[in-house]
């Protein structure tokens, strides 16, 4: 693995998997930040990568907002639905494999996730943080009533919209949609996390989206470092102790290899 990523990159990776191993190790309390490239290798595709995404086709304000969702939740889950039926065949992968047996080693405190796709929970990492929420569940906008993911299905009447079984409410997935405030509890969280961090290993996002995109802004004021494993430019390259920008598979084998 070691030879594959020096071969990838012309050394220079290795160096950079060897100094982020380094600051793994000294630092006191490491917080990994993951976004949608973690879970690229997974076959989710990013859909900010042009091309690629499953957006291509369609406006997400217009689509995925929680305006549309409200106003015609048919078209919304005309689109969400094959969506969620398409990420319940999709498993982890070797980088959220990676970031829980850190954690395993007690070498990461937690899971910053900007994924709605729970597969960090399922990679068994235990302290996983869902700024954006999470397709486990979903929730009657009416009542109090939640339902499990594995339950949605049932739900869906004649026109494709989910139907609240208890009240026959529009039933929403537990995930932040676009127009929609972050869940203050998570972000919390999630700031105080980024405040205690000496290491904030951000991996696979582009750092782009706010108010996550604030967060190594956070850990550098209260004296910590940011380290990034992404493929692409963020707006906190100048910052981050170490840069690496190949495959995240390979960088975080590489950093565990020598840890
Ligand atoms: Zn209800």
């Amino acid at each position: 693995m070691e030879g594959q990523v020096a071969d990838a990159h012309g050394g220079s990776s290795a160096v950079g998997a060897e100094r982020l191993a380094e600051l793994i190790r000294e630092s006191g309390c490491t917080v990994a930040l993951t976004g949608a490239g973690v879970s690229v290798p997974s076959g989710i595709p990013d859909f900010r990568t042009p091309g690629e995404g499953l957006w291509e086709k369609v406006d997400p304000m217009e689509v995925a907002h929680i305006d549309a969702f409200r106003s015609d939740p048919a078209r919304f889950w005309s689109f969400y639905r094959p969506r969620l039926q398409g990420l319940s065949g999709i498993g982890p992968n070797r980088a959220h494999e990676a970031l829980a047996e850190l954690e395993r080693r007690g070498l990461l405190e937690a899971v910053i996730t900007q994924n709605i796709d729970t597969l960090h929970t399922r990679a068994h990492s235990e302290h996983v943080v869902e700024v954006h929420g999470s397709i486990r569940s979903a929730s009657c906008q009416s009542c109090d009533a939640t339902y499990e993911l594995a339950a949605l299905e049932g739900l869906f009447d004649d026109e494709g919209v989910a139907a609240c079984a208890v009240c026959q409410g529009y039933v929403k997935p537990d995930v932040v949609l676009f127009g929609e405030l972050l869940p203050p509890d998570a972000m919390a969280e999630a700031e105080a996390l980024a405040s205690r961090a000496d290491l904030l290993l951000c991996v696979g996002s582009s750092l782009e989206v706010h108010p996550v995109a604030g967060l190594p802004g956070v850990t550098l004021a209260a004296g910590g470092r940011v380290a990034i494993v992404t493929k692409g430019p963020t707006p906190y390259d100048g910052d981050a102790e170490v840069r690496l920008d190949g495959d995240v598979v390979a960088e975080l084998d590489a950093v565990l290899a020598r840890l």
